[in-house]
């Protein structure tokens, strides 16, 4: 692996390349695995991903040494495959042709267009928020945020945390926290106790997640987990002072320091949507091959709906093998793809979030935390765009990431509307980058 890892303040350097057969955005398991399926056919493969590190959402926080024994295989081969490696660079506008592609990255504050004949878009996906009353009080974290708070070294010693939400990912929050010695108060999974039980039940055939689930039980195994149970409300002052937990007939206050929310997570679509390929449900819309409904642009991972690490790494080997010419891939990667594809059906539908916790939001309660907007100011009957026209929610520097997912929650409102760039970029970026809709798409010497 090449790496060309530069997120620093120094000048940025040129990118020492052009041109690459395939260009792969987001280095988690899915566009690791990706990246290694391409390197491996002989082909050049560019892998940008915005964070400081390869690894993605699970793997990247951690120490090297502290990750599980597949990550460490799937790093393995990346470093010894030809893949360029590049962190610190955001794409944030594409264009495309037929067998050409065009991406426009940011990194250090400068943008680059960069080119191949493939695209693999493996952006994987982001925390959902549920706006509720008291939900922007300082000491109220997602559970994603948390964790990363406390990868990177912030302390959450002998402070009083409730973690409340929906879904297996909960479980892993409570037992980090709990091993970096909060006091955890109460674990509340919204999901009623029966659809729980029968997801629990239909694991049998699944004795590794069984065996994973008890131990992030064991952890915290001093602390209630209650299901059928979710926040209402949180209240305090310059920081958060209790949380109000119901069952939907009683409902208490406790004390705390910490509330953490996981309401499941929301495909990052953006990249794929710009280039104009279909979604449903949310979900990037993709063939047997990975391919999406633009030819020449492949997508793996969580931005197809949200499967966990087995998907991600069998779908990225997929993708890449295909983007890199391949003309079959073995068995084995499709049915794990496969399996782990009906698994998420079957989490889905157990984790459904209840219409309760929708309707949360007061008339005061802010929904779009960059604009200050309150859910007043909306009009049910208005679209999404109608919203961002009359009250700015959604124009903020989040661009509608956090609150296009609880607006749509709330009120059935589309996200279909995507503009570049993508992400937040500096002044000099959108000034002197070429932008995608006028890069030329012709090739490079390669
Ligand atoms: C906040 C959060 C916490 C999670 N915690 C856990 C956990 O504890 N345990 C667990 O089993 N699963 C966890 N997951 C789920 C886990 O991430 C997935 O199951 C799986 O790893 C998805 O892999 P992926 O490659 O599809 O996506 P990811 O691992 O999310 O990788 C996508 C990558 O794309 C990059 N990217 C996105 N957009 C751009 C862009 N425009 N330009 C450049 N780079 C871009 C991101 O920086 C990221 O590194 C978490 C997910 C999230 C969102």
């Amino acid at each position: 692996m090449v790496r060309h890892h530069e997120p620093g303040p120094r000048a940025p350097r040129p990118f020492p390349y052009d041109r690459v057969d395939v260009i792969v955005v987001g280095a988690g398991p899915a566009g690791i695995a990706a990246a290694v399926a391409v390197a491996e056919q002989g082909r050049r493969v560019l892998v940008l991903d915005e964070g400081l590190d390869v690894g993605g959402q699970i793997w990247r926080h951690r120490d090297r040494s502290h990750v599980p024994q597949i990550a460490r295989r799937w790093f393995a081969r990346l470093d010894e495959s030809s893949a360029i490696v590049s962190c610190g660079v955001s794409v944030v506008d594409l264009r495309h042709d037929d067998g050409a592609v065009a991406v426009v990255a940011e990194r250090a504050g400068e943008g680059h267009v960069l080119r191949a004949s493939r695209l693999i878009i493996a952006t994987g996906a982001r925390e959902r928020f549920v706006p509720f009353p008291g939900w922007t009080l300082p000491g109220v974290y997602g559970i994603g945020g948390a964790q990363a708070l406390l990868k990177q070294g912030t302390s959450f010693a002998g402070r009083r945390v409730i973690i409340a939400g929906s879904g297996p990912l909960i479980l892993p929050a409570a037992a980090s926290l709990a091993a970096a010695g909060a006091r955890l108060a109460l674990v509340a999974e919204q999901a009623p106790p029966p659809a729980v039980r029968r997801f629990a039940l239909g694991l049998w055939r699944r004795p590794a997640l069984i065996a994973q689930a008890a131990r992030y039980r064991l952890a915290f195994a001093g602390t209630p987990y209650r299901t059928g149970q979710w926040v209402t409300r949180a209240d305090g002052d310059d920081r958060l002072r209790s949380v109000t937990i119901t069952d939907g007939r009683r409902t208490r206050t406790i004390a705390c320091d910490v509330l953490c929310t996981g309401y499941g997570l929301v495909p990052n679509t953006e990249l794929a949507r710009l280039a104009g390929c279909e979604t449903a449900n949310g979900a990037v819309v993709t063939d047997g091959r990975q391919q999406t409904t633009v030819p020449g642009i492949f997508a793996a991972g969580e931005p197809l709906g949200i499967a966990g690490v087995d998907a991600a790494l069998a779908e990225g080997e997929i993708a890449g093998r295909y983007a890199a010419g391949a003309v079959s891939v073995p068995a084995a990667v499709v049915a794990q793809r496969d399996r782990a594809r009906a698994a998420a059906l079957a989490l889905e539908a157990a984790f459904a979030l209840r219409p309760d916790v929708r309707a949360l939001a007061e008339p005061d309660t802010i929904v779009c935390r960059c604009e200050d907007v309150p859910l007043s100011a909306l009009d049910p009957a208005w679209s999404a765009r109608e919203a961002k026209l009359y009250t700015r929610a959604g124009m903020g520097p989040c661009q509608g990431r956090i609150c296009g997912a609880a607006l749509e929650h709330r009120f059935g409102w589309p996200r279909d509307t995507v503009r570049p760039p993508i992400l937040p970029v500096s002044l000099s970026t959108v000034l002197h980058a070429p932008s995608a809709a006028s890069a030329s798409l012709t090739p490079s010497a390669p």
